[in-house]
């Protein structure tokens, strides 16, 4: 990656917080909130960042925009080196990286349109230059007609939509979301994050996401970066993630996402409904290189319905689901094959050659689930995440080395 292209990038970043009354040669008296981080993001992407709470993605963006300095390892903002610079010279640089929050940090007595001027007056924008600014950004938001209301007579979807336009109004190149959605409902999440994806194609704004949901990720970001403990664990392009996930931290976000290879138990259970074979092919609509490894994982579960009409056996769909990450589908799908032993098995075998296909067996004569799951090596590992279980909290304490 050259400079030019990359508009934010980390080398070898560690951050260290001290706890009170250590001193600074006792290495046990510090929390590594971020650790050996290298990361470059490119001027129009929309990055995500995800990873569970306490896995260090505040201090992430503390340090992008030089709120924290790196303990070592340097910090590049727009080209600049930021890592030692001064305050007044980061004050032009802080005005090019726009921020909004969960708890949309407006102010409580500013009407929404003097909420979004404030960055401008901080600026010395002229008062005609401030007033025409302030109304094409209401316009562009969809809040003209709440210009003179106040935040507390406004909807979390709205408030956020002011955040954005004040985020906005000094003419940003990047804009930091810092689980600007995580406090909104779905429907309201769906909105803002199309809002940001026009502020990404109409402005050209590079996006930095933090979150801890993965959907945000899923609908918007090009490419992503999934950190624990301190850590950048994986990263790539979106789709190449989704489809090959490396780290299992990676496959459970991934789970509350979207489908994947079914639990134990809802193996056991579909076992008892249904007498026939059970088996699960994980869909890929393209081969993807699996990221930090050059590996090549082949695409998967194309064209099944063809080869279930000319198997001669019949194909019940059970469970699973399809869903389009960055353009192309991925998913997968569990059903009951029913039909004579040997049909069957060729069937599958025929499907294998251009499948990842995970052979569950039938209650009479099931197949171990560890082993099921395994055998969907090595013509590919990707989607080997179990669902997720229902009871995955969306927001978990990150303790590092137990995935
Ligand atoms: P996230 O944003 O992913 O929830 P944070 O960056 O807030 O994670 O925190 C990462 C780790 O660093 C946590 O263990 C947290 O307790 C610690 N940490 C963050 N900020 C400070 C600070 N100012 N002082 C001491 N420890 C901190």
């Amino acid at each position: 990656m050259t400079v030019e292209q990359s508009i934010i990038s980390l080398d070898h970043v560690v951050k260290d917080f001290r706890r009170h009354g250590t001193s600074s040669s006792d290495p046990a008296g510090a929390t590594r909130a971020v650790d050996d981080v290298s990361l470059d993001i490119r001027r129009g992407d929309i990055f995500g960042i995800i990873g569970y709470s306490g896995a260090g993605k505040s201090t992430l963006v503390r340090l992008i925009n030089a709120l924290e300095r790196p303990t070592s390892g340097r910090v590049t903002v727009l080209g600049t080196d930021i890592t030692a610079l001064g305050e007044a010279k980061l004050r032009p640089l802080r005005r090019k990286i726009g921020m909004i929050f969960q708890q949309f940090n407006l102010f409580s007595t500013k009407t929404v349109a003097d909420n979004i001027a404030y960055p401008l007056q901080l600026d010395h924008w002229r008062k005609d230059y401030q007033l025409r600014r302030v109304e094409r950004l209401l316009d562009f938001v969809g809040l003209k007609e709440h210009a003179g209301k106040y935040p507390s007579q406004l909807s979390g979807g709205q408030k956020q939509r002011v955040g954005i336009a004040r985020a906005l109004a000094t003419n940003p190149d990047i804009l930091v979301a810092d689980e600007a959605t995580s406090a909104l409902d779905p429907q309201t999440t769906a909105e803002v994050l199309s809002l940001l994806r026009r502020v990404n194609e109409e402005f050209g704004v590079t996006i930095v996401l933090i979150t801890h949901q993965m959907q945000v990720v899923q609908s918007i970001a090009n490419r992503v970066a999934v950190m624990s403990a301190g850590s950048i664990v994986e990263s790539g392009d979106v789709y190449d993630v989704f489809a090959a996930p490396r780290e299992p931290v990676t496959r459970r976000f991934i789970a509350t996402a979207i489908s994947g290879i079914p639990d134990r138990s809802r193996v056991e259970r579909m076992h008892r409904e249904w007498k026939g074979r059970i088996v699960t092919i994980l869909i890929r609509q393209r081969a993807v290189h699996r990221a930090g490894t050059g590996e090549i994982v082949a695409s998967s579960g194309q064209d099944i319905s063809h080869l279930i009409l000319d198997s001669g056996v019949v194909g019940q769909m059970l469970y699973g689901g399809i869903d389009t990450v960055a353009g192309s589908a991925i998913g997968a799908l569990t059903y009951e094959f029913s039909g004579d032993r040997s049909t069957v098995d060729s069937f599958l075998a025929r499907l294998r050659r251009h499948s990842d296909v995970v052979d569950f067996g039938t209650d009479d004569d099931p197949v171990d689930y560890e082993r099921a799951v395994a055998r969907v090596e090595p013509r590919s590992d990707a989607g080997r995440y179990p669902e997720s279980s229902g009871d995955v909290p969306t927001q978990v304490e990150d303790r590092g080395g137990v995935q």
